[in-house]
């Protein structure tokens, strides 16, 4: 069997077209994600996750210190040399999209909150799905930000990266592995613009199998990473709470604010336990592919 990108993408675009995890059933059974995706691969010895170590933070694993870690608390005998990651963007149903935008200008609609939170769920699901699918085939691989990985046991809590950062990240960035594979840059609200849009899900997997880089069509790597952002300033307007500015980007501390703000509301009207918000994604023009300067 020919492990590509064509085998990756049928495997992901069946999951997605089939499985009841991407219904949203507690609606109206339309899909959380077009079965659609953006995909790509890096090697996992690419210089760039060392950088990562400065741009996201000092306890970004590395996909190599990642697969370590797993393999050892799993009793695995492996090395790390022919170690890929495998990054991909679930493009966001457009009926939610267009909900969200006409829903409101303060809280999120009813099935973006589904999608923030049962769609993540079939975003876990597909990691699994595709480690699965690999196993058949003789590879092993890791879902990192699962319950199998390697995030919880080995880090501190967000609570303490908060205080020691003034920012809560990941030792594990989907977005950023995004990035490392070619497929697209970030933005000016910190999203995550592709092909796709910037209203999307990303995820990502290393697997213990050499795959062709896809390096070489990342935008170039200095910071702020954010090539195909127009810095045209919608996505601030689209913040009920003024937490994207040109002068400071991103406030992440005002976005989370905000964002948790909108638990009780979302428990009263749409009665399941998640925060949403979102707005900055829909009704600017990076929400469905990269933006063009007119
Ligand atoms: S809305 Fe404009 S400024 Fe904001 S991220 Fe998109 S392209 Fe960049
Ligand atoms: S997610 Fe909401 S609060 Fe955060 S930047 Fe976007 S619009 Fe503002």
């Amino acid at each position: 069997m020919n492990i590509d990108k064509k085998w990756f993408l049928e495997k992901a675009n069946d999951f997605l077209r089939n499985n009841e995890a991407n219904r949203m059933t507690g609606v109206d059974g339309s899909l959380f994600w077009e079965p659609d995706i953006l995909l790509g691969f890096v090697s996992g010895d690419d210089p760039i996750f060392e950088k990562y170590k400065e741009v996201v933070g000092p306890k970004h694993l590395t996909p190599a210190e990642a697969y370590s870690k797993y393999c050892i608390k799993n009793g695995i005998s492996a090395t790390t040399d022919n170690l890929s990651v495998v990054a991909y963007i679930l493009p966001m149903n457009s009926l939610t999209k267009k909900e969200n935008l006409e829903y409101s200008k303060e809280w999120p609609s009813e099935k973006w909150a589904h999608t923030r939170f049962y769609g993540d769920r079939c975003n876990k699901a597909l990691q699994d799905h595709l480690l699965e699918e690999l196993e058949k085939e003789g590879i092993n691989g890791l879902a990192p930000m699962s319950p199998k990985g390697v995030k919880k046991s080995d880090y501190p809590s967000n609570n303490y990266l908060f205080k020691v950062y003034n920012y809560e990240y990941s030792s594990w960035s989907h977005r950023h592995m995004c990035f490392a594979a070619g497929l697209g840059s970030f933005g000016l609200s910190d999203g995550f613009i592709s092909e796709k849009g910037k209203a999307m899900r990303c995820g990502s997997i290393i697997v213990d199998y050499k795959l062709p880089s896809d390096a070489a069509n990342r935008p170039p790597d200095t910071e702020p990473y954010n090539k195909y952002c127009l810095e045209c300033g919608e996505c601030i307007k689209r913040c009920p709470v003024g937490a994207i500015s040109f002068k400071e980007g991103h406030d992440k501390v005002k976005c989370r604010e905000m964002v948790t703000s909108t638990i009780p509301y979302i428990n009263q009207n749409y009665h399941i336990p998640i925060y949403s918000c979102g707005l900055c994604q829909v009704g600017v023009p990076c929400s469905n592919g990269i933006p063009i300067k007119k």
